[in-house]
């Protein structure tokens, strides 16, 4: 086992003043320290109350030419570059506190970022890093021709092709992502652009910050800038450090390799909300390793007390874990000594699907008789729907149960939803509904 990595913050406040490229604005920028588990909050000191938003990818509003967040009517433009340097220098916790609505732009590039993250110090704190592990490929492909596709690794590697229009400027680069890495080869890659798609922004006066300055501006085969280039393949450099930033809004250190083929904003952050799904699908599914007692579950003895049924037919034998009082998991542990192995079927035991549903049935019920607070009825099953078998349980498994009830009217019907996991896999689902009798 590697040690446990842990989380980062700035070791203390440091800023940073320029313009924003989109209105030109003088902007100052402070990053500050902030607890475990904080994550990256922007902070628009500008505003009334001070609203902060945390840079999550249900956050994200707009990805054309940058990358937009916001809540209610709060928005902060062009996060992807700070966002970069956070994640690869390894800043975990932090407040990105401004008084305008995006970032100074800088040369358009993460160096200025870096050099503000290294004033400011980086500082372990006590908790470990959540990551994200890739377990299986996963990925996202636009008509345009952008496809992102990340597979197993026990490293976050990016390996990208950047080709622009006629695969001018094609360019291909592949590292793994390290602070030293970053700082070195990839921070001072900068923004570059099309002439062509600048030239209506221009003439809108959409980017009064932008100029030669903060950015590279493709013309046909010539290359304007202020400064010749810093690497020959200075555009593939830039279109990772944009892939690192706009994938820090997952919220979790990736451990996987990134393969980019023309990737843009769009592609980048329809990855991350790809990964967030499975990583929310994930969490549901969690169920602990170890079985607790205790505390927050009830043990065989208390589910006696709640539950008519009785051998053979009692399904449950602990619950481990109550969330909220609607929604609970309980344990059934499956021998070979169960009754129906002997007929279900002899020579290959299978576990009954029914016998899966009665299971949640008992779960959901324990639920319902804390809430109604009694005993003395009985649940009778009124309807399943929604019944999905999708992989056989044997002898020798553990089926963890969750229940949770959406819809109760009044005390005599209530709706389950429920699935039964057995080594971190679906193995059943239903949605049940009761009715409740006196005995
Ligand atoms: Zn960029």
């Amino acid at each position: 086992m590697p040690a446990p990595e842990f989380q980062y913050t700035v070791a203390k406040t440091a800023s940073l003043s320029g313009t924003a490229l989109h209105t030109g604005d003088k902007v100052t920028l402070k990053l500050q320290p902030a607890p475990v588990d904080h994550g990256i909050k922007f902070k628009r000191k500008d505003l009334q109350d001070e609203p902060t938003i945390d840079a999550k990818i249900e956050n994200l509003k707009t990805v054309e030419r940058a990358t937009t967040i916001g809540e209610g009517s709060v928005r902060v433009h062009t996060v992807e570059h700070i966002l970069s340097a956070l994640s690869a220098m390894g800043v975990d916790n932090a407040i990105v506190e401004m008084d305008a609505n995006e970032p100074p732009i800088g040369d358009g590039s993460a160096q200025p970022y870096v050099d503000l993250i290294k004033r400011a110090g980086v500082t372990a704190q006590e908790e470990p890093r959540n990551f994200f592990d890739v377990r299986e490929p996963m990925h996202v492909e636009t008509k345009t021709g952008a496809l992102l596709v990340v597979l197993p690794d026990n490293k976050f590697r990016i390996s990208c092709t950047q080709a622009g229009p006629n695969n001018r400027f094609t360019q291909f680069l592949s590292m793994e992502v390290t602070p030293a890495y970053f700082e070195r080869e990839i921070a001072p890659a900068r923004t570059f652009v099309y002439y062509e798609d600048v030239k209506p922004l221009m003439d809108k006066n959409l980017i009064k910050g932008g100029s030669l300055e903060n950015a590279i501006v493709v013309r046909g085969d010539a290359v304007l800038s202020k400064e010749p280039l810093r690497f020959n393949d200075e555009f593939v450099r830039h279109k990772i450090l944009d892939i690192i930033g706009d994938l820090a809004l997952v919220g979790r250190r990736i451990r996987g390799h990134v393969v980019a083929v023309k990737p843009g904003h769009a592609t980048n952050a329809d990855l991350a909300r790809l990964i967030v799904r499975e990583q929310t699908r994930r969490s549901a599914l969690a169920a602990p390793r170890t079985i607790p007692s205790g505390d927050g579950g009830l043990d065989p003895d208390q589910i006696l007390e709640i539950l008519p049924h009785r051998f053979p037919f009692l399904m449950v034998d602990r619950i481990i874990s109550f969330e909220t009082e609607t929604k609970c998991v309980g344990v059934k542990t499956v021998t070979i000594n169960e009754p129906f192995f002997q007929g279900h079927f002899p020579g290959h035991p299978v576990m009954p699907g029914v016998m899966q549903i009665e299971a949640m049935a008992q779960v959901a019920s324990i639920l319902l008789f804390k809430l109604a607070k009694t005993t003395s009825r009985i649940g009778y099953f009124m309807s399943a729907d929604a019944v999905k078998f999708r992989k056989p349980v044997l002898p020798g498994d553990t089926i963890f149960v969750h229940a949770e009830l959406t819809k109760s009217r009044g005390e005599r019907l209530a709706k389950a939803k429920c699935h039964c996991v057995v080594n971190d896999a679906v193995v059943s689902e239903a949605e049940l509904m009761f009715t409740f009798l006196d005995k």
